[in-house]
């Protein structure tokens, strides 16, 4: 079977020993992340403490997963390590390539034709290193890793900023970059900065329309996107343990909306429950009998407040569903107030689309509990207004909720059930629209809605809401509805309400699967032949970065200073770009072309200071190599928020952007842009941000002492021959600074395996 017992025992084995090493080395009780991150140290049993928020700490993960629009750059890249297998155990995933379009099965017909390539690929190098490979159509990455290979206690890795979703099952499951799963896969350790700790104290009990949805909308409502940055959230309390495991994973994955490390909750019946459901009951026995390991010390519970850097406490009794948006996942609008809001900002009150599914709602519970809503249209005599997709998380939800009759109830409202696969939520949907730039509504169960997100229309305003509260305002197909106090007129003229959500946290027939998707490698790879063409316009063996030349740099020229948002999407852009994740030189030209060009307000216009001519970014970014002249990109706070790809940090090092310079860093991406030798470095003070003008060309000092937590210098000469200079802040420490100095991480592997 596809997870794996004797590893989860090996941990378990030496957990007691390891927890209580770790107790003496921090000399004080220890809350759950604290254990799992010092029982995964690469060093061993702990010997001493680690500064939260400061120290970088090595770690040995237990396991790797990797989407396969990530996974394509992640094992080129590891490829390039020279090793024959994998050190741990990896997946992949086949779910962000297939565009959603008519319905599941022509769409994956057509995926599978269009990027056979890719998967070819993926496939190869799966069954040569070791890898199990998760078909197209299998189902998304961490729905497909909860049911099978999230385990309490546990430590994984995946390259996707989704990966938290594990922590419903009680593992520290982190989002990382590619260059970070190669190291694992190549058997190095993993680097972290000790996060620090959030508690979220949750009280009471769920009930009527509000699930564990609304937790999560909730929380991000209070910690702002940036809120979680450093930090594990950690739940506990009466009420986490009334949600179901699924619920769980729902939070914990949303935990990257507010740009938290990652998310868990503590073991429970909740989890237990869900290991058994899903063939796991072995392992469930495994958790139980170290189950006082899997939780955090008494004394942290009953003073949670002196253990944790930040509590928060929430009563799920008065909980009230939340809808958030549009454009950001943390304007979260309790439901009595959403109506008001709507009018009051002119939000286009028609709903076009709802769609539910996704990563972050596809449990069968969720299933359901849309399914009780969808189902009372037929026997309140309502037709759904909106357009309504459903796109199951996975093979084992999709098949069992067919047999149960869960996918008949969303087609009978008009509902068309997609793929197993991101689909929409990655902005892979052909969507059917009399106008693409429409200013409309859509709301998704989904968990990110930045402009664009979707549909790749900036006039599309998406919210984020449970699947029941999506499939409530589908039926109605006006986002002011409220279905806890309004009235819906059916088709009779009569005035209906909608019943409260009834949900089935496990199918009471079991889960049930024909054919779940899954390719184990072979015993021996080492014949296993992996084909890329060099005439491929979808796949590009990597060269290496060249090493750092041993000087200051200077002579830059700036080459965008990005107003206010500047997310991963904005850097390298997803959608139809999707497809070149596996070729670096062609997925080049779609950098930075979402940023805002501070100086004329525009997308994909910057100027070109050899010529004095405007043109789009990658293209002067080549007129500059060409030039052999470096560049720096200025970006303001949180810059590279959103997603892990380090196409965003690989393609500004292709193209020969020497340097990041922002008023601070998403920590995904300040990791990617280190690993991948470049400087990623931060105004000492904020306001020199607006020292930097347009025709700059820049210097950075103090390369040649780089050392850590020592200051560098930046000098912008400005064209009328005035010169600003100030310090800028960095994190890195002196294995980061190697990686800059060898020209990138994986150079510094490669020379390690040859020496
Ligand atoms: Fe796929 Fe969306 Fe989940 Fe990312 S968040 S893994 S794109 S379904």
């Amino acid at each position: 079977m596809a997870f794996d017992l004797d590893m989860i025992q090996h941990v378990y084995a030496q957990l007691g020993e390891r927890v209580e090493a770790a107790r003496q080395a921090v000399g004080k009780p220890l809350t759950l992340s604290e254990k799992i991150l010092y029982t995964h140290l690469s060093s061993g049993p702990a010997t001493e403490a680690f500064e939260r928020g400061k120290a970088y700490v090595d770690f040995a993960p237990d396991r790797v997963a990797m989407q396969d629009a990530t996974a394509q750059m992640a094992l080129l890249q590891f490829m390039q390590a020279g090793r024959p297998q994998v050190a741990v155990p990896s997946t992949v995933h086949c779910d962000h390539l297939i565009q959603a379009e008519v319905g599941a099965t022509a769409d994956l017909a057509t995926a599978n034709s269009k990027n056979k390539e890719v998967y070819d690929f993926l496939s190869s190098i799966s069954n040569k290193y070791g890898i199990g490979f998760w078909k197209p159509g299998a189902g998304i990455i961490h729905q497909v890793v909860i049911e099978n290979y999230a385990f309490p206690g546990g430590m994984m890795i995946g390259t996707d900023s989704h990966t938290p979703n594990a922590g419903g099952l009680g593992m520290i499951a982190i989002g990382v970059g590619g260059a970070d799963a190669c190291d694992v896969m190549a058997g190095l350790a993993w680097e972290l900065k000790m996060p620090k700790l959030i508690g979220v104290k949750l009280t009471g009990k769920l009930s009527g329309w509000a699930s564990a949805k609304d937790v999560i909308l909730r929380v991000a409502g209070i910690l702002t996107v940036k809120g979680g940055t450093g930090c594990i959230v950690e739940y506990f309390g009466d009420g986490a343990e009334s949600l179901s495991a699924t619920g769980k994973g729902t939070i914990c994955n949303m935990g990257a909306e507010i740009g938290a490390t990652t998310s868990i909750f503590t073991y429970d019946e909740k989890m237990a429950d869900y290991l058994r459901a899903t063939s796991r009951a072995d392992i469930a026995d495994a958790a139980d009998a170290v189950k006082q390991h899997l939780r955090a010390d008494d004394e942290v519970y009953a003073d949670p407040a002196s253990y944790y850097d930040q509590l928060i406490e929430i009563d799920l009794n008065t909980l009230e569903p939340h809808i958030n948006g549009p454009f950001t996942p943390d304007l979260a609008w309790p439901l009595s107030n959403f109506a008001k809001a709507v009018k009051e900002n002119n939000w286009p009150e028609k709903l076009d689309v709802g769609l539910i599914g996704s990563c972050t709602n596809s449990s069968y519970e969720d299933m359901t509990r849309a399914a009780s809503i969808a189902a009372q249209a037929a026997t309140k005599n309502l037709k759904a207004k909106s357009e309504y997709t459903v796109t199951p998380g996975s093979e084992l939800v999709r098949f069992t909720a067919q047999r149960d009759g869960l996918l008949t109830t969303f087609e009978s409202i008009g509902g068309v059930v997609l793929a197993n696969a991101c689909g929409p939520c990655i902005g892979q949907w052909a969507r059917h629209m009399d106008d693409p730039t429409r200013k409309n509504s859509i709301i998704t169960s989904f968990n990110r809605n930045f402009a664009k997100r979707n549909d790749g229309n900036a006039s599309t305003h998406a919210f984020v809401a449970s699947p029941e509260i999506v499939t409530a305002m589908a039926i109605a197909g006006d986002i002011t509805f409220n279905p806890m106090t309004d009235t819906l007129t059916n088709e009779a003229g009569e005035q209906v309400m909608l019943d409260e959500p009834q949900g089935i946290e496990q199918p009471v027939n079991g889960y049930a699967v024909d054919d779940a998707g899954y390719q184990a490698p072979a015993e021996d790879g080492s014949t296993v032949q992996i084909a890329v063409s060099p005439t491929s316009d979808r796949l590009q063996l990597l060269e290496s970065f060249p090493v750092w030349e041993g000087t200051d740099l200077s002579g830059l020229k700036l080459l965008i200073k990005a107003k206010g948002k500047c997310t991963t999407d904005h850097i390298s852009m997803a959608g139809p770009w999707l497809k070149f994740r596996g070729h670096l030189d062609n997925i080049s030209n779609n950098m930075l072309i979402g940023a805002v060009n501070f100086y004329t307000e525009k997308t994909n216009a910057v100027k070109n200071q050899l010529t004095g001519e405007y043109g789009e970014v990658p293209a002067v970014q080549r007129a500059y190599k060409a030039a052999g002249i470096g560049s720096v990109v200025v970006g303001d706070e949180n810059y590279g928020e959103g997603s892990s790809r380090e196409h965003a940090a690989m393609e500004p090092r292709f193209l020969g952007v020497r340097a990041i310079l922002v008023r601070s860093f998403a920590r995904i991406h300040e990791t990617n842009l280190k690993k991948q030798g470049m400087l990623a470095l931060t105004f000492a003070n904020p306001a020199d941000y607006d020292k930097v003008q347009e025709d700059d060309t820049i210097d950075i000092k103090g390369l040649t002492t780089f050392a850590p937590g020592q200051q560098l210098t930046v000098v912008l000469h400005h064209a009328d021959g005035s010169t600003d200079e100030f310090p800028v802040n960095h994190t890195y420490n002196q294995g980061q600074i190697e990686w800059f100095k060898a020209g990138s991480a994986l150079n510094l592997i490669k020379m390690q395996v040859q020496a």
